[in-house]
């Protein structure tokens, strides 16, 4: 089974109900990377000139089914207009009256945005009465949303039912960037896998382990690991629920003769005003890691030497605050360095993980940045991911 293409369909005077993924990092009302906003551009573009207008429909972070004004989707509209060069028009919600009026009212080349998705409990319940309150709103639809994929939600599955359903641009620069690279990697492959959410990235490493020939972590994994092999980590972040895991998954590492490669050192505030980079074999009971050292950074970077291809999720220390971006920095413009000179090639995605590579100056570089982190990780664990699945159906209409 293969995607449709969006050339199948003719778009002119057709209402495109656009799943995008607009989940911006924000800091204080500050867009931090606005890569989410660029990468959709292509998509707008071609719509607009093929003369279809645009509902554009997206979630922004995790309100879970409730109205709140710091998620309200309204705040990013004047960086749309900034970046797409044109007046967008907003809708209170994403379904019901107001939205239908502001949809039929667009012409040839418009852009509406709709309210938060996840304003309604019923996106995230996959609820075909609320996927087909949204279908109303247009005649075909579109997902850009490569990001948000990996999840059985209304906007991304269920919607799929009511309308001929395409991907869109970006969603299929994402999957064939990614199929390229991955299908048949050039070898060794390495991950480097990081960043504070233990739970979902170590339930992912096991399947890693069937692709990968090296795993490189820090952050909150890593500290699990090093907890559940005995290493004193202080007051460090990590997972008590997951220590059998990474057991688990070092047996079956061993087994597939994958490297396992942890942190040596690390950094960390000694108080207030003072950090320190320490041994790990010495860890004191109130010390937090928040970075690795620089002779983790020389481990990491002679693996790294040695490697062709490269995926990477997650910063590996807290980079929003300095000086504990040195160590992500430092890896990132090794891995620049190496993918400019083309002995590697290197692909990266997550929200945080792109803030932390645009700090480090180092994204263009990069062979390929995915908008995606999750999705992205369990494409490269092999898995179908429901919303690419339910764009492979064959819809009646369609063409
Ligand atoms: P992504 O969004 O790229 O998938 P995550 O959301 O999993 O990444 O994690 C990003 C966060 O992890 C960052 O905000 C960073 O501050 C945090 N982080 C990284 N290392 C540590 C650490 N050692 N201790 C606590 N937090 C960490
Ligand atoms: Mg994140």
């Amino acid at each position: 089974m293969s995607l449709p293409s969006l050339n199948q369909v003719t778009l002119k005077n057709k209402r495109v109900i656009l799943r995008a993924d607009l989940n911006v990092p924000i800091k204080d009302g500050k867009i931090l990377d606005d890569s989410r906003i660029t990468s959709l551009l292509p998509t707008i573009d071609y719509l607009c000139q093929k003369g279809a207008s645009i509902v554009l429909i997206s979630h922004f972070g995790r309100p879970k089914g409730k109205i709140t004004s710091e998620m309200s989707l309204k705040q990013i509209l004047p960086a749309l207009e900034k970046c797409w060069k044109k007046p967008i028009v907003f809708a209170e919600d994403c379904i019901g009256s107001q939205a239908q009026q502001v949809a039929q009212n667009l012409k040839s080349g418009e852009i509406a945005l709709l309210e938060n998705l996840r304003f309604h409990p019923e996106e995230e319940e996959n609820d075909p009465h609320f996927a087909q309150a949204l279908a109303k709103l247009g005649d075909i639809y579109v997902n850009d949303g490569f990001a948000v994929s990996h999840r059985a939600h209304a906007s991304v599955h269920a919607m799929t039912q009511y309308l001929p359903s395409f991907p869109g641009l970006l969603m299929t620069k994402e999957i064939n960037a990614l199929s390229q690279a991955l299908q048949a990697p050039q070898r060794p492959l390495a991950a480097i896998i990081a960043g504070s959410k233990i739970s979902t990235k170590l339930d992912l490493l096991k399947n890693l382990l069937n692709k990968v020939d090296v795993l490189m972590l820090s952050g909150g994994i890593a500290n699990t690991f090093l907890k559940a092999r005995n290493i004193e980590i202080g007051a460090s972040l990590y997972e008590p629920s997951m220590l059998e895991t990474t057991q688990k998954i070092e047996k079956l590492a061993r087994e597939k003769q994958v490297e396992i490669v942890l942190p040596i050192d690390a950094t960390g505030p000694l108080n207030a005003e003072n950090f320190t980079t320490i041994n790990l074999a010495h860890v004191p009971k109130e010390f937090k890691i928040l970075d690795i050292g620089p002779e983790t950074v020389s481990l990491f970077s002679t693996k790294l030497n040695q490697v062709r291809t490269l995926v990477w999720n997650g910063p590996l220390g807290v980079f929003e605050i300095p000086p504990f971006d040195q160590g992500t920095t430092a890896i990132a413009q090794k891995v620049a360095a190496l993918s400019h000179h083309q002995q590697l090639f290197s692909i990266a995605g997550g929200g945080e993980t792109l803030a932390a590579l645009a700090n480090a100056k180092s994204s263009n570089d990069f062979s390929y940045l995915s908008t995606a982190g999750g999705a992205f990780l369990e494409w490269l664990e092999g898995k179908n991911l429901p919303g690419i699945m339910a764009l492979m159906k064959s819809y009646p209409d369609a063409g």
